[in-house]
């Protein structure tokens, strides 16, 4: 029986593998990285986007602020030429004084467009601080969650590499005509399980009952036993 008691242990170590195989295809943290990475890259491109249109925003202050500054510098000096007395024609003076009313709406229509502009640029700036903490925090989980997983995938590969060297001694053990029956009968069975175990009279292969010849037999624990209805090597223990 102890050739089949190897079987049937290298049965269960296949079993084991298999299972330990299958989490490695399931890690549900690869699921998860995948959707924080494209989440921090979706992040990193509205950052992008802030920060052109920021710069934009800026240009834009810029040549408003230009612009008035431009218009002051000229009504200035028409205020000083308007004011000095060197005009004295009542038609050129009108015309001076309409020209300085024209600039002073032209400053105040500019200074509200400049404001408007300001009021963007600080939104904007606090739109892309938040996106900045956002990602960090993205980052953060990413980095965590990505030491987990890593962590994870080499206990998962230590695992399977002692299942290789557990599983190199068992068959060492076994007669190899027997591990060649026992691989036949494998290959035979859905399951793949060419060994069964004989519990009160049931085969746990077909969970049929096995004949009552069969079970004198087994009460004599003979080298080899096989199921009945089956044809599994049954362990007896
Ligand atoms: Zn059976």
């Amino acid at each position: 029986m102890t050739g089949i008691k190897h079987l049937w242990e290298l049965q269960t170590l296949e079993e084991e593998k298999l299972d330990l195989e299958r989490k490695a295809r399931t890690f549900p943290e690869v699921r998860e990285l995948k959707m924080l990475k494209a989440d921090i890259e979706e992040n990193q491109a509205k950052i992008q986007v802030m920060k052109d249109e920021l710069v934009q925003i800026k240009r834009n202050l810029k040549q408003e602020e230009s612009g008035i500054m431009l218009l002051k510098e000229k009504m200035e000096k028409a205020s000083t030429q308007l004011y000095s007395g060197e005009i004295t024609n009542a038609k050129e003076l009108e015309t001076a004084e309409k020209n300085m009313e024209i600039n002073k709406e032209k400053v105040e229509e500019a200074e509200d467009r400049a404001l408007v502009l300001m009021e963007q640029a600080e939104k904007a700036e606090e739109q892309i601080k938040q996106l900045l903490k956002d990602l960090d925090t993205k980052k953060g989980q990413f980095r965590e969650l990505n030491k987990s997983y890593t962590e994870r995938k080499a206990g998962l590969a230590r695992a399977l590499e002692e299942h290789e060297a557990r599983n190199k001694k068992l068959v060492e053990k076994i007669d190899p005509q027997l591990m060649q029956k026992f691989f036949k009968l494998c290959g035979r069975f859905d399951d793949k399980k060419g060994v069964a175990l004989l519990e009160n009279g049931v085969c746990s292969g077909c969970h049929m009952s096995v004949s009552f010849d069969l079970l004198k037999q087994s009460k004599n624990k003979p080298k080899e036993l096989m199921c009945d209805n089956c044809g599994r090597l049954l362990l007896v223990e």
